[in-house]
This record gives structure tokens, sequence and C-alpha cells, in this order.
């Protein structure tokens, strides 16, 4: 659909692939391979070259941990209790409203379905720029209301410290193990185990593009959640939306990293106008100015839509990780659009409190994964597993001779023959192998 900018991102073609440098799949191949042959004594090699990060262990003890916690100010350990509580909630409506179930389908001819959790988990809480603890409730925490028996959860070294505030969400969400650990070095340990880091059937969590890329490579010898690299939020707005609102919520994104795009799609050209002047005033005070400003600058868009129809498709042809709605109407986006890993609708709300508090998870695809996936949810750590059972001989001797047929269609002759034996035995059938 050809577009109308009001600003056009300078950096857009880089933005396909996150705007990452083209030798991330080298490097981190080069990392998961060192981790593979020399286990913990590479580990280290690179947490000290990346992270410069080389503690006794990379562990912490209970000691240690109760340690951090008690680092940490009681409104925060409060606040994250908080927000936990608000993580559960939902994630437990996410849990019920799963269901096994079994149907007949001929006498006799029963088939079944039942939601195992995974045994293994492995969570990356990222932390290089800022200390994510939310990343924590979200991966840990759900992986808990799941049932998954034991989470190992990672996080990087913040400034060549442990993290307190994020090793006390971490715990508080149920952790089972914690390991100061960043990067592609602690995606790969747990990925292939070490004799100190113990190997996962399964890695969740967020990252940027080195820990998204890590994912990728390994995925298939462990699951993964989902490719949750660097955020990036839409909004739609119309002509009753605030510019002051839609300025500061775009660079609440922008902040996250300089390749994190924050696009705006609007009905309304004054808006635009607007909002990129404000986009340019806001950042003079904001601290965090250094990132969003690169970011704004090289991946921040302003598109002119026809109409509220035309402003959801393009919406959908990006296919964001965040869209938020700022319009008259914001409910009926979620008739109007398909793709998007979550949908904020109205004024009242925002993506932030996704990212903080509200109790959705914030670990969502990005990069056109929303095409094909949502984000992270209790259903992600359960593996879905199918069972059948015939106790009817009269349905076992017919599904026989279905069997044979259809076997035989395909030359599978030794299926074919497992299909004969019951027919033979149940309906008598004769059989000449
Ligand atoms: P991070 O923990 O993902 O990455 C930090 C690690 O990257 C470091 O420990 C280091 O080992 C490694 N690293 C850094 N530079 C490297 C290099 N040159 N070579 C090899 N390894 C290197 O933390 P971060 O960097 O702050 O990134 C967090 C990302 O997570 C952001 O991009 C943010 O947007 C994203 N995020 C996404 C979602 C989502 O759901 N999509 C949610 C939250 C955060």
């Amino acid at each position: 659909m050809p577009r109308t900018y009001l600003k056009k991102a300078p950096g857009a073609a880089k933005a396909a692939n996150g705007g990452s440098p083209a030798d991330i799949p080298a490097i981190v191949q080069g990392v998961i391979d060192a981790i593979r042959a020399e286990g913990d004594a590479a580990v280290r090699l690179y947490s000290e070259k990346f992270d410069k990060w080389s503690p006794e262990s990379f562990r912490l003890s209970d000691a240690e941990i109760q340690h951090a916690i008690s680092q940490v100010p009681a409104q925060t350990v409060a606040d994250i209790k908080e927000v936990q509580a608000n993580v559960r909630a939902f994630a437990v409506a996410q849990r019920e409203s799963i269901k096994d179930f079994e149907i007949e389908t001929a006498p006799g001819v029963f088939l079944g379905q039942r939601n195992n959790p995974i045994n293994y988990i492995g969570a990356y809480i990222p932390g290089g720029r800022y200390p994510l603890l939310a990343s924590a409730h979200m991966t840990i925490l759900t992986a808990k209301v799941a049932g998954v028996k034991k989470v190992v959860a990672c996080t990087p070294p913040a400034a060549g410290k442990i993290p307190n505030a994020t090793v006390a969400a971490m715990h508080l969400a149920g952790a089972d193990e914690i390991f100061i650990l960043g990067g592609v070095q602690a995606v790969a340990a747990m990925a292939v185990g070490t004799p100190t880091v113990p190997k996962v059937d399964f890695i969740a969590g967020p990252g940027n593009a080195f820990v998204a890329e890590a994912k990728r490579q390994l995925f298939g010898e462990i699951g993964i959640d989902l490719f949750a690299g660097p955020t990036e939020v839409l909004i739609v707005a119309d002509e009753t939306a605030d510019p002051f609102m839609v300025a500061t919520d775009l660079l609440s994104q922008a902040e996250h990293g300089p390749d994190s795009p924050a696009v705006l799609i609007t009905t309304s050209e004054e808006i635009g106008k607007r909002t990129i002047e404000l986009c340019a005033e806001l950042l003079e005070g904001l601290v965090t100015a250094p990132v969003a400003s690169v970011s704004w600058r090289d991946f921040g868009e302003v598109v002119l839509a026809g109409g509220l129809d035309e402003a959801y498709a393009i919406a959908d042809e990006y296919a964001y990780e965040h869209v938020q709605v700022l319009t008259a109407q914001p409910r009926e986006a979620l008739e109007k659009m398909q793709n998007f890993g979550a949908l904020f609708l109205g004024p009242m709300t925002c993506v932030s409190y996704g990212d903080k508090c509200i109790g959705t998870n914030h670990v969502l695809p990005t990069l056109g994964a929303s095409r094909y996936t949502g984000g992270l949810w209790v259903g992600k750590y359960l593996r879905t597993v199918t069972y059948q059972e015939v106790r009817n001989t009269e349905q076992s001797g017919k599904l026989g001779q279905l069997c044979g047929r259809a076997a035989r269609v395909e030359l599978f002759e030794g299926h074919a023959r497992s299909g004969d034996l019951r027919a033979h035995m149940y309906l008598k059938d004769e059989f000449d192998w």
C-alpha cells in the first residue's frame, strides 16, 4: 500500500533486520561453538570479554540472593510483589482457559489431548542497558503458573555488579537457580549445559540482537518462546488524539534501544506534524535521549493515512510488537487488526503499563513475527500432546481395513500390515503377506 510520510526513517531499510550489524550471526556462532567445545572455560572467557564479569561463581548462592534482596528498597520489593500478583492473575486465567479433553469418535474409539508442562526452562532476563526486572515476572512466573518443574534464570551484571532488584524479582517469581550471566554466553550455556550451568529444554525471554540470534541458532536443539528482539511501537491516532500523549508514548518505547522503531499512523496531518515537533521538544528533557533520539531519528516514522481503515491496514503491514490505539473508538481495532503482539486500547492505558505492571505479558513478537505468533504466555510452556485408545474390537478391525488401504496407496507395506493384523484378529479377514 503506498504511504504518505510526514517523517520518514532513514534507517528503515536496516529495520528489516532490526538494524542489526550483519556480523552478529558469525559472532554468535563463534561463542556457541566455543561453549559447546570448552564449556565453563568459554563461558567465563566471553563473560569477561563482553561484560567484564568473572566472579568466583556465576550462580548465586542462597545467601547472595538474600543479601541482594536486602539491598532493595522496601517500596520496590512491595511493587515487585504487586506487579507479580497482576501477572500471576492473568497467567492463571490463561492456564484455566487451556483444557485437556477426550472425545469418542466412534463406539469405543477414544482420542484425547493433554497439556503437559515442559520440565526444564531457561529464562533470560535482559539487563545490558536497563535492569529489566519486569522480564523476570513475565518469563519465570508464567513458567511456574504453567507447572514447569525447574526454572534456571540468567541476567547480565549491571556495570560489574549484581543487579539487586532484578535478582529480587527473579527470586520472588520462583526461579530455582539464578546466574549472573548475560548475552550469548548465558543462552548457549543453558542450551548445551556445562558442569555448572544446567541444560534446559526450552529458553524464553527477550533480549538484544545477540540474544535473539543465539536463540535462533540454537532452536531445534532446544525450544524457544519466540523472537522477542528490539522493541517496536506503532500508534494509530485519529484527530481526537492528544499529540502530547502521542509523542510521550512514542518516546517511551524509543528509549529501549537505538534500534527500537517508533511509528505513528495518523489520519490527521495536524496531529502528525504536532507530534513531530513535540518529540523534538520532549527529547530535550529526557535523560534517556542519547538512546531515544537516535532511534527516533533513524527509525521513527509518521505516516498519514486517508482514513482509519487505511491506517489499520498499514498498521497490519508493519505487524509490530506493540500497537497503541488513540482514536474515538479504540475497541474497533480488535476487529480491524490482526498482526500485532499486544494492543493497547484508548488513552487510559499505554504500552508502558504492559511493559511494567498491568499483568499482560511483555515478551512479544518483533521483526514481523506477529504475522505467525503471539507473545509469551502460559501455553508456550506447555506441550500439547495427544493419545488414542480403541476399546471396541469391531472398530479396531474396521480401522485396520481402512489403515491397510490408506497405507498401501502411500506404498507403506509395513504400516498396512499393522492394520491387516487387527482386521484379521477382530474381523477374521484373510491376509496374504
Ligand atoms: P541484553 O541482556 O539483551 O544484552 C546484554 C548482553 O549482550 C551483554 O550481557 C553482552 O554479553 C551482550 N553483548 C553486548 N554487546 C555485545 C557484542 N558486541 N558482542 C557479543 N555480545 C554482546 O540487554 P540489552 O542490550 O539492554 O537489550 C535488551 C533488549 O531487549 C532491548 O533491545 C529491548 O528492546 C529488548 N526487549 C524486548 C522485549 C520484547 O518482548 N520484544 C521485551 C523487553 C525487552
